[in-house]
């Protein structure tokens, strides 16, 4: 199979766009892509100040390179959740690129502000790990954002995870969290940051082809926590039809943003204009959900970062 643009040896097939193209073309036809995306959803202007949500893995450091290497200067934030080996792995890889991008990383340590890694922090609190998690790196990423003059927080969700959370939120007809999902979500002034996904319709198997073509060194291995089955099967069931109707996952996405458009975006999620009473971060109740953990755990929470300029 020959390169589409240039006739050199093909390095991938991509069946969804009709295309095959070499290591060079597919590069630039991906960075393309995600500059289009950024653009047409406007999910950055000229005045914004981006910063990256890196976990190690390579949907996030990709996305921290690329959106650097696109034009965007955008700095990291990282939450080591204290899970042994794992977190500390996943941190090297980030430091590294720090060092490649010469950009700086903010980084929240779970273990020395809550006395306790995530698991421990569940298990005392009788929660499930992973919303415990989603508890604890919402809020630290937002404030990180607030306190220091970032006005978009982007994340490296692929198409591969909004289609897959997509077909679960229909499949079971999960109204509260269905309208809710999109590329870009509005913030709220001095409280709540900007959301983006840039990569919304850039597959798993295309970053993870960037990845390695442009020698991102992440972290295979996922959260030992991240065990969501479901997701999987989902995953592999919209693969199966992707493989007989190439396309078929980018229409999906696509389709649920236009209807979301014409039902006029998100509606209001119980923190209208609620602020909790300690930190005066949104809340739903008086006390915000991060400052009863505080409450309960804290040390007084410290935010260590390093800077690289
Ligand atoms: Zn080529
Ligand atoms: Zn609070």
């Amino acid at each position: 199979m020959k390169c589409r643009v240039c006739g050199k040896p093909a390095s991938i097939n991509l069946r969804s766009y009709k295309t095959a193209l070499c290591e060079e073309d597919f590069i630039a036809f991906l960075e393309k892509r995600v500059s289009n995306t950024i653009k047409k959803y406007r999910l950055m202007e000229e005045a914004d100040r981006p910063v990256v949500a890196v976990s190690g893995g390579k949907d996030s450091l990709s996305l921290w390179y690329m959106i650097n290497r696109i034009g965007y200067a955008a700095d990291g934030i990282y939450v080591d959740l204290g899970i042994e080996g794992y977190s500390g792995r996943s941190l090297g890889k980030i430091r590294q690129m720090a060092d490649i991008l010469r950009r700086k990383v903010y980084i929240f340590h779970v273990q020395e502000a809550l006395q306790r890694g995530i698991d421990g922090i569940a298990k005392a609190i009788r929660r499930p790990t992973c919303s415990a998690c989603g508890t604890i790196k919402r809020y630290i990423m937002n404030r990180i954002c607030i306190d220091k003059g970032y006005t978009l927080l982007a994340t490296g969700h692929n198409l591969d995870d909004e289609a897959s959370a997509l077909f679960g939120n229909i499949l079971y007809w999960k109204k509260e969290y269905l309208w809710k999902k999109n590329v870009l979500l509005e913030g709220k002034e001095d409280h709540l940051v900007k959301k983006i996904k840039p990569f919304f319709l850039c597959s798993e198997r295309e970053i993870a082809a960037y990845a390695i073509m442009k020698g991102i060194d992440y972290i295979y291995e996922e959260c030992p926590f991240s065990k969501d089955a479901k997701t999987l099967t989902y995953k592999g069931i919209l693969n199966g039809i992707e493989e007989s109707s190439p396309g078929t996952k980018i229409m999906f996405v696509k389709g649920y943003l236009n209807m979301v458009k014409e039902k006029g975006g998100e509606k209001e999620d119980g923190r209208e204009g609620r602020y909790c009473l300690q930190c005066g971060y949104p809340t739903f109740s008086d006390k915000c959900s991060f400052c009863r953990l505080l409450d309960r755990f804290g040390t007084g929470c410290a935010v260590e970062f390093d800077q690289y300029d």
